[in-house]
This record gives C-alpha cells, structure tokens and sequence, in this order.
C-alpha cells in the first residue's frame, strides 16, 4: 500500500485531469475563500447552524440566523431558550433539539469573542489547536462540523467529508487517519492550507452525499466507480472488481464449457 501522501498525489492528479476536461479554473474559481475582516452576528449564526443541520435539513437558516443574532446581542441564555422552544429548531427529534440547544447556548457564551476577533486570532496563530478548542467548547459531535463551521465563516479549512471518505476508499488504507491528519496531508500536498481548502471544495461537488448538480455525485454508499475518474488506481474499486470477475469466471465454468473461458480469465480465477 502507498504512504498516504503518494496516494493523495495520485488521487489529485487524476482528479486534474478529469476537471480540466470540466471548466476547472472557473470551478476553482468558484471554491475561493475571503477570510473575513470581520465577523458579523447573522453570518456566525447561519455558519454554525448549516454546519451542524445541512445534513439533515433543507431550511434556509438566513431568518433564523438573524433572530438568533439580534436575540444574542441583547438578551441572555434564557430568552434564547424561550425562543429555541418557539423555533423551527425546537421542533428537530428531541435528541437533535437537545445537543442543538447545548451548543447554541455555548455559542452564545462565545459571541462577543468572535465578534470582536478573538477567534480570528486564534485560528491564525494555530488552526487545528483553535479546532479542537471549537469543538470541545461548543459540544460539537466531530471536528467535521467545526471545520464546516470555519469554512463557511471564510477560514480556510478543508470539511468535506465526501472527498475524504472517497480517497479512503482510493487509498485502501482503513480508517486510521482523522482530520487532524487530512488537513495536514491536503496541506502538504498543495502546500498551503487555503489551496488545499478551495481543492477540497471543488471535490467535494463530485463526492458530497448531496448532488451538487455541478459535477456527477461519484462516490457515494453505492459508488459510481465506472464513471469515476479514479478507478484505475482505486483500491476499492479493484477489490470489488476483481470479486466481481472471480465470480463471472466461477459462474462461467459452472454453467458452460471451461473452453469457453479466454486464457487470461482462466489464470486470473487459478492463481
Ligand atoms: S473508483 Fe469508485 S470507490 Fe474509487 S473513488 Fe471512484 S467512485 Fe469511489
């Protein structure tokens, strides 16, 4: 099995060539990032709630995000759990409303720092240390959600879960690395953060569990491998493969005549 950087490289170039083919610098140019000069209420709010509901909700968050911005800036946690129970977020499954109304509420705690760039600060001087911090004090389920969170407010870090899970399946190599180590080896790869971060935007639209409508979804639970770009080298894909042609050869020589069957087919089955 390759390092994991070597398969990266690979898993890049192949993906270059299939986008060139598919307007890449205007689909790069789309994944750019501004990092913010400043942070305003509304955006915080609707960053954090599309980072932890956009798997499970198609709500515009905009009018909720802006009530929850004028709500904070004024009042404290117990107005906020009046109005969380009069929302459209109090009506989620009880488990989901639960940790959603935990983190809103540390969150609030936090606002007037991130308005006032405290965060901003942290993030610069060290970004996976500021991620785990975000995620601990704000009761996140993963750092997945807090790299979205960040991504969204315009900091560059990588999140799309949908590239990752696609190059573990390219790569073969299990589930030993976590995030920390993917922003690391996407970092590594391009050679900074901000690349790395639009690169892994623009897979994401071939990856993501929801279609983007701007590239074919690919690698989803049932992967599309023979459209994919990357199956030549994908490991999975020759897994799969390979127990595929084993069991057409098996049925071929159970059903038919072994003379049928091309030499080739017949060495692969035997060794
Ligand atoms: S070849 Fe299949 S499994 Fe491999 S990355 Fe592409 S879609 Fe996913």
């Amino acid at each position: 099995m390759n390092e994991p950087l070597a398969a990266l490289a690979s898993f890049a170039e192949g993906m270059k060539l299939w986008l060139y083919d598919r307007q890449k610098a205007a689909l790069f140019s789309l994944a750019q990032r501004e990092e913010p000069s400043h942070i305003q209420g509304e955006s915080l709010w609707k960053a954090f709630l599309t980072a932890l509901l956009e798997d499970i909700s198609d709500l515009d968050f905009t009018p909720i995000a802006r009530e929850l911005a004028a709500l904070g800036q004024y009042q404290g946690p117990l107005n906020l759990k009046q109005w969380f129970q009069q929302s459209l977020l109090g009506q989620f499954p009880a488990e989901i409303a639960e940790g959603l109304k935990e983190s809103l509420f540390a969150l609030l705690a936090q606002q007037d720092e991130w308005l006032e760039g405290g965060w901003k600060q942290k993030i610069s001087a060290n970004p996976l240390a500021a991620l785990a911090e975000i995620e601990e004090s704000l009761l996140l389920p993963t750092p997945w959600e807090g790299a979205r969170f960040l991504n969204l407010l315009g900091f560059a870090y990588p999140c799309s879960k949908g590239s990752f899970h696609a190059f573990l399946r390219y790569w073969g190599g299990g589930q030993r690395l976590r995030y920390a180590d993917w922003y690391d080896l996407l970092s590594r790869q391009v050679g900074e953060v901000q690349k790395a971060s639009a690169q892994d935007q623009v897979w994401d639209w071939a990856f993501s569990a929801k279609a983007s409508g701007i590239l074919p979804s690919l690698c989803q639970e049932k992967p599309d491998c023979f459209a994919c770009p990357l199956k030549a080298e994908c490991q999975f894909y020759q897994k799969t493969r390979s127990k595929n042609q084993i069991a057409q050869v098996e049925n071929a020589l159970t059903l038919a005549n072994p003379e049928e069957q091309s030499s080739a087919e017949l060495l692969a089955y035997l060794l």
